[in-house]
């Protein structure tokens, strides 16, 4: 007799009369008694199948199918089915033939069940049945890696969207349910047996052949041409729904979902249960390829496999009309070949035509695209409160004590407002009203947002060929870049020489300045860091001529930098006024301005300050999420690790490409400057032919600075080391080509 593997009971082979046997036995009670029963029926029907062998039931010598037996002092259910032969699949590999045989028995083998009813399979209601996913919600929590976790919430909130209303509609039969590669025998290339029928379930049908796929193919590296044959083989016999066809993504995502939550419960209540974990590695492998993969090209090929024409989708040109028509050509678009998006998960966007872009750039989603954490607060809070700061909530008040607890003890009063712009137009307010002055000195090409106070104090519009020009009350700094300018040691001298000379111009002007905005890193300058020691030196010289100095932090906070949790950090200096947007609500619409109490005084002196939709409870509820998650996920320590590791490996090109100039930055805030040559000439071409290239490769970045000759990279901050290394490979091979 030998011990088999089991995931929750007992098997034995055994031997009599030159056959082989298997004895199953189970922990008593009712429900398995049940369900026993009703499996060795569905087995009795499927008896004599001519596509197939399934373990037959084996009578106990008085003809009973089960007994219940006290063994070794419990009570348990026995019963002997038939051993079957065979190698099992997942000894092999799995190629097309012996996929398209398994697509084939197994449509013959729902067909049979189609015939085969059973109450109490019915009325089985558990996590391993695909429709019942929720129930293995809590094991979430005993994933380890909370990106990982975050990735399994993602998937469930796909399934709620996309399967769970058409459910009702799907057709619903008794199916095996566990069709694993640990299940199926092979003989001769081809399927030739199928057993463990103890996750026999009512459910619609379309799911085992989702299960099937998920199993078959997820050790594959080219899994969906192999999920594609098992559809076909199967639709060739038993004909499937495009409403089925059109859930196999969702429904396989939803599988490995299940499959990684009981590995991970199972681990956590019983470490040395092998066969629990067998499939652990290869479902996690598989999700994150899920992840890569654009679910409209799954559902196009699916489609195609089953003799199906998906919807055509209306072209990029079509749209473009569409959007002309109605918008205003002022509103650029990026690339000379433009993206028609659809969907986006974490550091990855979907076209319409099913193509998977890896996003090297968006620097709103920062904790990454459609987090399921910051999904699930807003739209939970929507359907509770949604209201402005003349109410009382706790949210406000939550929130802005956990924001303000990242920011040191003299920073403390919040507004919230809507937009990076709405922050920067308050914070120069702010500036005036406390000091009683008007004039502001910005940073040359600095931006800070699209009001009119937002262009007046950004050199990037006003200085712009068709911009507005300079105004009276504005004063311009040159930017202390150590790679171009006149200082270019970065040890902190560069950087106080450039304050000195500033501080010299601006004592000699005697002009009245009622503050200082700067970026830390300034974005539209080509993602220029101050140089180092610049902002120490120059702020107590504003501030002792009687001003106020303000950091926007609307590209470079919430950790973005790697080092620094905000960007003035690296300058050794605290502001009195931050500006705050952009990844502060994850994409949804927020800004905020952080300052001092007496400036918060000063400006309770004027009008009421109002902002419809600062600070409402949506608002509020999402960005405590961005916050929670930030932490969670350790965000601000991967944006360091990667960040380091994506500038070593543009260090690396730079040492063979003499047209990279510069790499320079923080964390995950990366700019590359390309130029033409030992002058430093800038190289637009170069630039944009790179930006455009990658596009062309389904990788996203943009160009930046005064001349466009800048690459800039600041992604969702759960990018990371295989995203790094496709982004500059890519650059490599393009400027090969180059060359
Ligand atoms: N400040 C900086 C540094 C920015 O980069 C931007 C936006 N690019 C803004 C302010 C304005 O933010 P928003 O577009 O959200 O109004």
């Amino acid at each position: 007799m030998v011990a088999l593997a089991g995931y929750d009971n007992a098997n034995f082979k055994i031997q009599n009369g030159g056959k082989e046997f298997i004895f199953k036995t189970y922990e008593y009670d009712p429900e398995t008694l049940a369900l026993v029963e009703a499996e060795n029926e569905a087995l009795l029907h499927l008896k004599n199948s001519n596509h197939c062998t399934f373990p037959e039931p084996v009578p106990f010598a008085d003809g009973a199918w089960i007994k219940c037996l006290e063994i070794g002092g419990r009570k348990r259910i026995c019963r002997l089915l038939t051993f079957l032969d065979g190698d099992l699949m997942g000894n092999l590999q799995a190629d097309v033939p012996m996929i398209e045989s398994l697509g084939i028995m197994l449509a013959h083998l729902d067909l049979q069940l189609q015939e085969f009813d059973h109450y109490t399979i019915r009325a089985r209601k558990w996590g391993w049945d695909i429709q019942y996913l929720h129930l293995n919600q809590a094991y979430i929590e005993d994933i380890d890696d909370p990106h990982k976790k975050s990735i399994v919430k993602y998937f469930y909130q796909q399934f709620e969207e996309k399967v769970r209303p058409t459910l009702p509609e799907l057709r619903h039969s008794i199916i095996h349910n566990d069709v694993n590669e640990w299940n199926i025998l092979i003989k001769n290339g081809k399927v030739s047996g199928l057993f463990d029928f103890g996750d026999i379930a009512y459910t619609p049908l379309i799911n085992e052949l989702a299960i099937a796929m998920t199993y078959v193919c997820y050790a594959n590296d080219d899994p969906w041409d192999k999920a594609a044959a098992l559809l076909r083989s199967y639709h060739s016999i038993l004909p499937l729904e495009e409403k089925e066809i059109k859930l196999l993504f969702y429904l396989v995502t939803a599988r490995l979902c299940i499959s990684v939550c009981n590995s991970a419960h199972s681990r956590k209540i019983q470490e040395d249960n092998e066969y629990a974990l067998v499939s652990e590695k290869g479902a996690w492998k598989m999700l994150f390829k899920c992840l890569e993969t654009n679910p409209v090209d799954i559902e196009n090929k699916f489609l195609q496999a089953c003799g199906l024409e998906p919807e055509k989708t209306a072209s990029t040109n079509e749209i473009l009309k569409q959007r002309h028509q109605v918008l205003s050509p002022i509103l650029s678009i990026s690339y000379k070949n433009p993206i028609y998006m659809n969907s986006s998960a974490f550091q990855y966007m979907y076209d319409a035509y099913g193509n998977t872009f890896l996003d090297a750039y968006n620097n709103i989603p920062h904790v990454g695209h459609a987090h399921p954490k910051v999904v699930e607060a807003g739209r939970k809070q929507m359907g509770i409160l949604n209201t402005n700061t003349r109410y009382l909530y706790d949210l406000l008040n939550e929130y802005a004590e956990m924001l303000l607890q990242r920011f040191p003890p003299e920073l403390s009063k919040v507004y919230f407002v809507n937009s990076g712009s709405a922050a920067s137009d308050l914070a120069i307010r702010l500036a005036q009203a406390h000091t009683g002055r008007e004039h502001i000195l910005v940073m040359e090409h600095g931006y800070h947002g699209n009001t009119q106070i937002g262009i007046d104090v950004s050199d990037y519009k006003f200085s712009n060929q068709k911009g507005q020009g300079q105004k009276s009350h504005i004063l311009k700094a040159p930017i202390p870049d150590t790679y171009r300018g006149k200082y270019q040691l970065d040890d902190g001298t560069a950087g106080k020489m450039y304050a000195m000379d500033l501080i010299e111009d601006l004592q000699q002007t005697e002009l009245p300045i009622a503050a200082l905005i700067a970026e830390p890193i300034i974005g539209c300058g080509g993602q220029v860091p101050l140089a180092k020691g610049y902002l120490k030196e120059l702020y107590p010289a504003i501030r002792a001529q009687g001003g106020i100095c303000i950091s926007d932090e609307v590209q470079v906070g919430f950790g973005r930098l790697g080092d620094y949790f905000w960007g003035y950090e690296a300058q050794e200096v605290i502001p009195d006024i931050v500006v705050l947007g952009k990844p502060i609500g994850n994409g949804h619409p927020m800004g905020a301005v952080v300052t001092t109490e007496a400036v918060a005084e000063s400006f309770a002196k004027g009008v009421e300050f109002f902002s419809s939709f600062g600070g409402n409870p949506v608002s509020c509820a999402i960005g405590k999420a961005v916050l929670e998650v930030i932490d969670e996920e350790e965000l601000q320590e991967n944006a360091r690790i990667t960040g380091n590791y994506y500038q070593e490996l543009f260090r690396e090109l730079q040492s063979v490409y003499p047209s990279i100039g510069d790499v320079r930055g923080s964390g995950l805030f990366i700019g590359v400057e390309l130029i033409k040559n030992e002058n430093k000439d800038h190289n637009a071409e170069l630039a944009k032919h790179i930006k455009n290239e990658l596009r062309n490769r389904h990788i996203l970045i943009s160009t930046d600075g005064p001349y466009d000759s800048v690459l800039k990279s600041k992604p969702p901050l759960c990018f990371n080391r295989e995203n790094v290394l496709q982004v500059v490979e890519q650059i490599d091979d393009i400027l090969k080509q180059h060359r």
